[in-house]
């Protein structure tokens, strides 16, 4: 008996190694708990710190990074935000340049899924924090998952005023099985990771709250901010201070200080340099 339940593991083991040698990707996480990769979707080339309210006294660093963030679920994948387009790695700079900013591209989302073992139809919910160019720049691959959309910001998307480029990348979504998602969403039911409402940047505009076992409560800004100094110093987009941008500010402070979760500022820098990137991850 004990033999073949030594062989059977054996066979078990065999068969694994032979389907990641035919993949060459290792296996898909599985996981108790929850887990967040912090994914490299991007760097943005911007020295126009004067457009959200700060100076480059106050800011490390110009730039942004532009992350995408993968959740693993006992219950299933969320992935927030899906960045600068893959078709980019290995272009220059300046053939990568959309409006006021150049956008550097040295790796593909889905190589970065790839190496932690996860493909595009892995992946259970796309949600985006909002559907500014980048954001959105690979959704199209990622269609075959549910889209939790809102509807303010798929008005957007869809409108006379969306901008050509971005649709072209997410045109897909067009088609995609949609989930219509209201005020703050808990996406698997037991609080754990949550869509917060932060409208305000764009009409639809959300945040990520998770609930890590180790790590504590984080929340992913999205673009509720941009630099650090926007947090410490109270600053804004000029055109953002009339909208709901400082009502949605003020509701994740409170937020932050009920749950004592901590910020992520995803195109900061200075946080992005210490984060830990996929392939490791928070837990
Ligand atoms: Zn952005």
């Amino acid at each position: 008996m004990l033999r073949r339940i030594v062989l059977a593991v054996l066979g078990v083991a065999v068969c694994g190694a032979a389907s990641m040698a035919q993949t060459g990707m290792p296996p898909a996480p599985k996981v108790s708990d929850v887990r967040l990769y912090v994914l490299d979707c991007g760097i943005i080339i911007s020295h126009q710190p004067e457009r959200f309210g700060v100076t480059d006294a106050d800011v490390p660093d110009p730039n942004f990074s532009d992350p995408c963030f993968l959740v693993v679920h006992p219950k299933g994948m969320l992935l927030y935000d899906t960045g600068l387009i893959d078709a980019q790695v290995g272009r220059p700079i300046y053939e990568n340049k959309l409006g006021y900013e150049g956008q550097l591209k040295t790796v593909t989302l889905k190589g970065e899924l790839a190496n932690i073992g996860v493909t595009p139809a892995m992946i259970t919910y796309l949600a985006i924090s909002h559907s500014h160019w980048d954001h959105v720049g690979n959704a199209n691959d990622y269609a075959g998952s549910t889209w939790l959309a809102r509807k303010a910001e798929r008005d957007v998307m869809f409108g006379p005023n969306a901008n050509a480029t971005a649709r072209n990348w997410y045109s897909a979504l067009a088609q995609s099985k949609t989930q219509y998602i209201e005020g703050d969403h808990d996406v698997f039911g037991d609080g754990k990771v949550v869509l917060l409402s932060t409208p305000g940047h764009t009409p639809g505009h959300q945040s990520l709250y998770v609930k890590l076992a180790r790590t504590g409560g984080v929340v992913v800004s999205g673009d509720l901010y941009h630099y650090t100094a926007e947090k410490t110093l109270g600053r804004m987009p000029q055109r953002e201070q009339s909208l709901e941008t400082p009502a949605s500010r003020k509701k994740v402070d409170a937020f932050m200080v009920r749950t004592g979760a901590q910020l992520w500022i995803g195109h900061a820098i200075d946080w992005y340099q210490n984060a830990v990137k996929a392939p490791g991850w928070y837990d």
